[in-house]
């Protein structure tokens, strides 16, 4: 499906470490390898295999840190990443990432996110707008916007930061993060996410760090329904999130309870089917929350460990429901209303997709 890799899209989900392209984690595993800091034929299959359980899900991305986690390689994948997405058509990317402390580097989770803003900067083969002040001069952005709509130009991507809280982490790590997230506002970072092992960790931990953030007007967008864990989704959706991700082990109250809430939610076709947290695509979720107009966003969440795209998985929730063109571009389109960037982005994605509106038909 050719028009889902032309049309504009937007990416709400997507995890930094998740999203490396296959070529350069065995490329730096090899190195590594050759350092003697691992033994490469060890990790070769794990990287290489595709079917994996969500418990191992997580045993890759221990594996996946230890390859990645140095200022020069965490530049490197966010510079990639960006180019991928962008390759994709995604004009706009909530790229979302957990700042990491690695000693024996000389890392601190400040560091973490200046290796990653260098990697937004150093993008090149297409232009990154990565910080949009609120008192900005828009006339610039419109006079590109303009040339973009007018095939003029070369293509742009909206990249925006979420900073990751991972479950592991204690309440203190988890506030610090949130007060980095703070810190970098205007540095294109403009939310929270609670991610890492749903089957680790405890929600109270996070709530102080998360209500911090909430009450300081950062918007937090939580994993949440994984696992089958009633108490705590019934909290999470208590807390009254900006988004949620995934959803998968919803009951009918909790059903009941997100719709009446309205919470938009970030949804990963493929991640769920290959962790098998959803049996296969014809029964996703995705159906019912389309049905109800309820609002949703497809998303990729590890575009690299699910050998995914974005568009890949507007292709896949096209073909499972019968959906056409127009209503993929509905689609994609609506997710502007569900971003974390300021209105200022929203009117310009609202220009781009007109614009595409005309090339569609
Ligand atoms: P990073 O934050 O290191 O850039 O991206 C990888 C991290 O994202 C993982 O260690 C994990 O904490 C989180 N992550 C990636 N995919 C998933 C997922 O499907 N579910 C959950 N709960 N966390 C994920």
């Amino acid at each position: 499906m050719e028009w889902c890799v032309t049309m504009p899209k937007i990416e709400l989900h997507a995890h930094l470490n998740g999203s490396i392209r296959d070529s350069t984690l065995l490329e730096l595993a090899r190195e590594l390898g050759e350092k003697g800091a691992i033994v490469f034929s060890d990790v070769e299959h794990v990287i290489l295999k595709h079917d994996r359980a969500l418990s191992e899900v997580f045993k890759l991305f221990d594996l996946i840190h230890v390859i990645t986690t140095d200022h020069e390689t965490v530049t490197r994948i966010t510079k990639e990443v960006i180019e991928d997405f962008a390759d994709d058509n995604v004009v706009y990317l909530e790229l979302r990432t957990t700042p990491k402390r690695n000693d024996s580097k000389g890392m601190s989770k400040r560091s973490y996110m200046q290796a990653v803003l260098e990697g937004i900067r150093s993008v090149n083969s297409v232009e990154v707008d990565f910080s949009h002040k609120a008192n900005a001069d828009t006339s610039a952005h419109s006079h590109f916007v303009d040339h973009l709509c007018n095939g003029t130009r070369s293509k742009k991507i909206y990249v925006r930061l979420l900073l990751s809280i991972d479950r592991r982490e204690t309440a203190e790590a988890a506030m610090e993060t949130v007060e980095l997230a703070l810190e970098m506002r205007d540095r294109g970072v403009v939310g929270i996410d609670l991610s890492g092992n749903p089957v680790v960790g405890e929600w109270p931990t996070f709530l102080p760090a998360l209500e911090f953030a909430k009450k300081q007007g950062l918007p937090v967008t939580l994993h949440c329904g994984e696992v089958p864990n009633p108490d705590e989704i019934h909290a999470m959706l208590d807390f009254l999130p900006s988004r949620i991700g995934h959803a998968c082990c919803f009951e009918d109250e909790e059903w009941k309870l997100l719709k009446n809430l309205k919470i938009p939610v970030e949804i990963c076709m493929t991640s769920n089917i290959r962790t098998e947290t959803i049996a296969s695509a014809d029964v996703h979720h995705f159906a019912d929350l389309y049905r109800s107009n309820h609002p949703l966003i497809l998303c990729t969440d590890d575009s690299g460990i699910f050998s995914t795209s974005l568009s890949s998985e507007y292709a896949l929730a096209s073909s499972t429901f019968g959906l056409g063109k127009r209503e993929m571009f509905d689609l994609a389109q609506k997710a502007i209303d569900f971003i974390f960037a300021c209105d200022g982005v929203k009117r310009e994605l609202k220009m781009i997709f007109a614009t595409a509106l005309k090339k569609l038909n």
